[in-house]
């Protein structure tokens, strides 16, 4: 089945036009360049030869707005977090959010007053890659994910014909 197919999925109607859009964005996540913890060693060796990210459209980008990906790579602390919720807010929507990492995703070990539990009382997470530190495969897959969480997106609100059939007259 090609992406410009109409399809059924979850009782959703996808329509050509949400087929193009989402294949465009899902082929072009530019994340930010932008690490806080060692984790980012692990993001930095996911974009570098051996792993190669561009051959999935994921280009790092320098400026927030230029940027449709935010991946929180490390410790978010208390300091930190008005920080990051600002990046996040000069990013252009659509937008998304990969927590990498056991401190991203809930403060790992760093049960503490300083640090933020969980990068999700900051900004919205739509991926979260566990371990401490994810190898970049695991980024990888994150990102796959990521690209199918896109496929199924409807953007355009189409009413499909069930759906006016089942209506109320
Ligand atoms: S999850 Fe582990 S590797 Fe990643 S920032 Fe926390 S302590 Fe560092």
């Amino acid at each position: 089945m090609g992406v410009l197919s109409n399809r059924f999925q979850d009782n959703v109607f996808f329509t050509n036009s949400d087929a193009i859009i989402n294949w465009s964005r899902k082929s072009s996540l530019w994340p930010q360049t932008f690490g806080i913890a060692c984790c980012a060693i692990e993001m930095i060796s996911a974009g570098c030869a051996r792993y190669d990210l561009d051959r999935f459209g994921v280009v790092f980008r320098p400026s927030p707005r230029q940027s449709d990906v935010m991946i929180v790579a490390g410790t978010v602390t208390r300091k930190m977090a008005p920080i990051v919720r600002r990046l996040y807010d000069q990013m252009a929507e659509p937008r998304y959010v990969i927590a990498m990492g056991t401190c991203a995703i809930s403060g790992g070990v760093y049960n503490t007053y300083a640090v933020v539990q969980g990068v999700d009382h900051v900004v919205p997470v739509d991926i979260h890659v566990a371990g401490c530190p994810p190898r970049p495969e695991a980024l990888l897959h994150g990102f796959v994910q990521l690209q199918e969480k896109i496929t199924g997106t409807r953007v355009l609100r189409v009413q499909h014909p069930d759906d006016a059939a089942m209506e109320p007259s």
